[in-house]
Parts: C-alpha cells; structure tokens; sequence
C-alpha cells in the first residue's frame, strides 16, 4: 500500500537533486524493481537515455488505484513514518523517485498484479498526471521515459555524448548485477543488445563481464565480524590495477561510491608490499539496518555506518587473509619445489653441484627445507636447470618451463625477513669489526631519518664522527651471511625516496635495504644457492613480487609453448 508521507518524516529526509543524468533514471527505476522482488529486469536506451528509457520487471506490480499514488511526491509503500527511517531494508524509502523523474521527462507506467487480468497504464508529465487506462501486458511494472529534460534544456548541456551517457548505464548495471546474480538483467541500447546476464547461481559471466577475464584468478573473500560480514571477490596478489576505480562496494546489495573502505582495500594490500597498485573486485557487506544510515545523500550513494571502523577493520582483515592465501595458491600452482640442496650434493645429474656447499646454502639450509618436499605425494618438484645471464634461475616442474628472477627473488625474502626481525624484536648480530663510511651532507640527513627503522630492522648504524657512520651490527638471520659484499651506503640513501609510495617509513627503509643487501643481477649463482633461494622464496608471505611489485616468478606453459613452436 502507498501512502504519503508526514510531514515530520519528510522533514527528516536528505533533500537534493536525484535526477542528474540519464543514469539516474536508470537507479531509480532498477531500484524500484529490485524492491519489487522482481526476477527478471530489462532496460531498453536510445539515444544516451535522452530519447528513451524503459525498465521493465516481473515484479509484484502496483495496483491500479495505487499508481496515481506512486507518481506523486513523498508517497511509498516502502517506510510507513519516520520512525522506520532507522532500519530502512528496502533501496528506496522517499517516495520522490517515480516523482522526480516525471518532474523533468515524460512518463508512462504500466503495472499488472498478478491477481489482475489486464494491466494499467498511466502517463505522467511535469505537474499533470493522465487517466488510468487498461491496457495488455505481463504481471509486472514498465516504466517508459521518454525526452528527458526536454523542459529544462540547461540540465543537457551538462551531459556528455549519448554514447557516454549509455556507457555510464552499461557500466552502473553490470556492477549492479554483481550483487543479483538471482536475477536476470538485460541491456539494450539503440536497439542492440549490450549484455544479457540470465538469473542464476553463477556469478562467473558477471565477474568476467566487469573485471575482465582476469576474473577467473579472482580470489574468494569472506569474514565476520560483530558488526559486518563481508563476502567477495577480489583479484590476487599481482593481478591489480593503478586505479581504485574496479573496486566495487555493495553494502546490503546497495551499490556504493567504493571510497567508503577503500582505506581497506589499500591497508590489505600494503601487507604486501605492493606499490602504486589496487587490487580489484567486488565486496559485499552485510550490516544490520539499524546500524546502516542510507538517509545521508540525495541520490543514496554513500551511507553512514554506527561502526565504521570495525567495519573496516572487519573488510581489511577479510581481504588480507585472502590474498595471502591467494599468494601461496598461486605459488603453489606456479612452482613447487626441489629437495633439499644437501642431496643435490650428492645428485649426479646436477653436476655443479658436486663443490663445496657455499656459506649461502648454508645459511638457507637450517631447519628450512623440512616438511616442504614430498609433504604432498601429487606435488610436482621443482628442478634447477641453471642460471641465464647470471641472473635468471631457469627451473621446471615438467609441466612448464619457470624462470625466477634472482636479484626480485631475494629482494623479497630479506624485505620479509626484515620485517619479521622488526615484529620480532630479534636480536641483530653484532658485528665483531664495525664497518664505517661517510656520506655527504646531504645524504646525511636522509640516513638519519632512518636509522631508528634499520635498528628496527636489525641493521644497528651510529654516528661516528661528522659525516661519518659505523653499522656495529646487521640483522639476524639476513641471507646474505658470507658473501662479502660492499654495501653501498650512498647508493642505498639515494633509492630510499624513490620508486616505492604506498609503503610506511618502516617498510621503505627495509624495501631500500633489502635491495642493497641481496644477490644482484649479473652474479653467478651455484646450484645450491639458486635451490635454496627458491627454496626461501616458497615460504614468503608474497613470493610472486618483489617488494616493489615487479614479479620474482614467470611461468611459461606447455600449451604457450606449443604455440611458440606453432603446433597449436
Ligand atoms: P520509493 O521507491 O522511494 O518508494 P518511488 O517514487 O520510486 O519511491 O516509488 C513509489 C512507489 O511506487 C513505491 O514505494 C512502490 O510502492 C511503487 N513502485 C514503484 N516502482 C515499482 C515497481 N517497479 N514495481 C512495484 N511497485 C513499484
Ligand atoms: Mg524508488
């Protein structure tokens, strides 16, 4: 039953401008089917939405007597007085939508309940509303729209082309659908059909319609809280985009401006150290209604949640959990790996391997190796075929052909061996003979900056003297032990600025020293460094990416493979 609102309750309601673009129309009149439990929604556009727009459902429809009703102003079904107002469940509760379109485009609905044998139709333009008419047609409601803003022509000029006014369409409603996959939605425009998403379980054709079809990695999201669940899809680690404008938010299948958590998504991600890039996907929250306040903005896209932040602590723990796992999966499927280096030793088809096992390995080796291989009988083991240009790790687990990037490889492992030491409060290992050198004045400052972060880290750097430093001891367990290698303090103070945003001051510091302090490009590796390497590299947190968000590992398939050689 429609009936208008009080005057209290209008009082109560954010007021503004709900009709912009031809786009919102669109939201308007899905909404309204979407709260009419419809099944199926067809949209039909010509012209950018300016000459036409029609929605049609299969929903409950409106009674006859009702439909003058629905076009007028502050008159809903959904909200009986303000009281409800706190605990709306439904996308519309103002009664101004079906209004407010009439107010600036021509208007003609026609609903059918489904007890009734014959639908009625009923036009509507500015402040005039027609006569009910029978007319034919399905149980349902068809809203058509025609000449929008044909008498308020100032409201034109600010729109776009009519080709991008209908990709703004296109786009809200594949988004939309994200969240309905128990719905049909179809979209035409000018006559052609832009999508057509059958109601089902699957939400697959939807993912891949709106991510791309990166989608098929997607990784699943879920969590709980006291004050939210959340569910989802986001993209793994690596698979992401330089902008957050993929990130789609639904909070109780309402379609939000996704910046309400965006803090979340880009929290998750910096866990993993991945720099100017955002993971995509598609969250859904659901949240008590009383604790959600949908009243906050005319055109209902944003809300006011009672307890933001544990929402988004919630969102952030949820999405963290699963790119991690989603890490390791992929890794998984990306490699799995070699038995220890101690029986490469031995091995006689690994013929360098025979020499004297280097202070590397031997660092590598300690109570790292068990449980890894052999754990799972199915896993595939990853052989080291030998190094290319000094710098890449060439391997297969003979189904691909895996190429390891050794400098990113090992860049990755001391960055989270760094931070494992800070959150660990490990001890560093004092260096018997301090190493000193100087820097410029300039650079002065910058290291001074972060020395409590290296110390942090293990790496201990005083004062000594005017321009010059000691490091008096390096950080536990840090995988270069035994390779002598300069460490190039300037160098290292020069990258600390650059290259890596989105990490905190900690993680900067680390990043820098992290590349400073592993095996570079252009170094000739032994078979059991290069096994034990990737050995480490298996058991990090993000293996696929170097601190700075270039891959450590590429796979090159058999099928990839078969087509170099033509065969496919
Ligand atoms: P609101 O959605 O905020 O209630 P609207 O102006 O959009 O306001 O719609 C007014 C009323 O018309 C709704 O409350 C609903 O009862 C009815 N209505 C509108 N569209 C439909 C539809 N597609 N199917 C059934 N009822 C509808
Ligand atoms: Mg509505």
């Amino acid at each position: 039953m429609i009936r208008l609102l009080d005057p209290e309750t209008i009082g109560q309601i954010a007021a503004g401008e709900v009709i912009e673009r031809p786009l919102s129309v669109v939201k308007e009149l899905v909404e309204n089917a979407l709260d009419a439990d419809a099944t199926r929604i067809a949209v039909r556009v010509r012209g950018g939405g300016l000459a036409e727009i029609e929605v049609a459902d299969d929903g409950v429809g409106i009674v006859p007597g009702d439909l003058p009703l629905a076009l007028r102003r502050h008159a809903t079904s959904k909200i009986a007085d303000a009281s409800e107002l706190a605990r709306v469940d439904t996308l519309g509760f103002r009664g101004e939508g079906l209004a407010s379109i009439a107010a600036v485009a021509k208007v003609t609905i026609v609903s059918r309940t489904s007890d009734a044998d014959v639908a009625t139709a009923l036009d509507a333009h500015a402040e005039e509303i027609g006569e009910l008419r029978p007319l034919a047609g399905p149980p349902g409601t068809r809203v058509v729209v025609r000449d929008l803003f044909g008498n308020v022509p100032v409201r034109r000029e600010y729109l776009r082309s009519p080709s991008a006014e209908s990709a703004r369409i296109a786009a809200w409603l594949a988004t939309l659908a994200l969240a309905y996959p128990q719905i049909g939605f179809t979209l035409e425009h000018d006559g052609k059909t832009a999508f057509a998403f059958a109601p089902g379980d699957d939400l697959a054709p939807r993912l891949r319609h709106v991510f791309g079809t990166s989608s098929t990695t997607m990784v699943a999201v879920r969590g709980e809280g006291r004050h939210a669940g959340v569910s989802g899809w986001v993209s793994s680690p690596g698979d992401d985009r330089p902008d957050r404008r993929s990130q789609v938010l639904f909070v109780n299948g309402r379609l939000l401006r996704s910046t309400l958590l965006s803090g979340a998504w880009a929290a998750a991600y910096r866990t993993f150290a991945m720099v100017g890039r955002h993971p995509f996907g598609v969250l859904y929250l659901s949240i008590p209604p009383d604790e959600v306040d949908p009243n906050v903005h005319p055109t209902k896209s944003d809300v006011r949640l009672r307890h933001g932040d544990r929402v988004v602590a919630v969102v952030k723990d949820a999405i963290a959990t699963s790119l991690r796992s989603g890490a390791s999966e992929r890794l998984q499927r990306a490699i799995s790996f070699a038995p220890p280096a101690r029986e490469y030793a031995g091995a006689n088809d690994v013929p360098d391997a025979a020499g004297a096992p280097s202070a590397w390995s031997q660092t590598f080796v300690p109570g790292t190796f068990a449980g890894t291989s052999g754990e799972n009988g199915e896993r595939k083991t990853l052989r080291v075929l030998a190094q290319v240009d000094r710098t890449f790790i060439l391997a297969t687990d003979g189904d691909a052909v895996v190429l390891i990037d050794q400098h990113a490889a090992h860049e990755r492992i001391v960055f989270e061996q760094l931070a494992a030491n800070a959150s660990a409060h490990t001890a560093s290992e004092p260096l018997l003979v301090p190493y000193t050198f100087e820097v410029r004045p300039e650079e002065a400052d910058r290291l001074d900056a972060t020395l409590d972060a290296l110390a942090a880290g293990g790496l201990h750097v005083e004062h000594f003297g005017e321009r010059a430093y000691r490091v008096t001891a390096t950080p536990a367990r840090l995988v270069h032990a035994g390779r002598t290698r300069p460490f190039d303090v300037a160098d290292f103070v020069e990258c600390l600025g650059d290259d890596v945003r989105g990490l905190d001051a900690d993680q900067r510091v680390w990043a820098s020293l992290a590349c400073h302090s592993v095996v570079t490009a252009h170094e000739k590796l032994e078979y059991p460094e290069m096994t034990a390497l990737v050995e480490r590299l298996q058991r990090c947190e993000n293996p696929m990416h170097c601190p700075h968000g270039r891959p450590t590992i590429v796979r090159l398939e058999a099928d990839q493979i078969a087509k170099l050689f033509k065969r496919m």
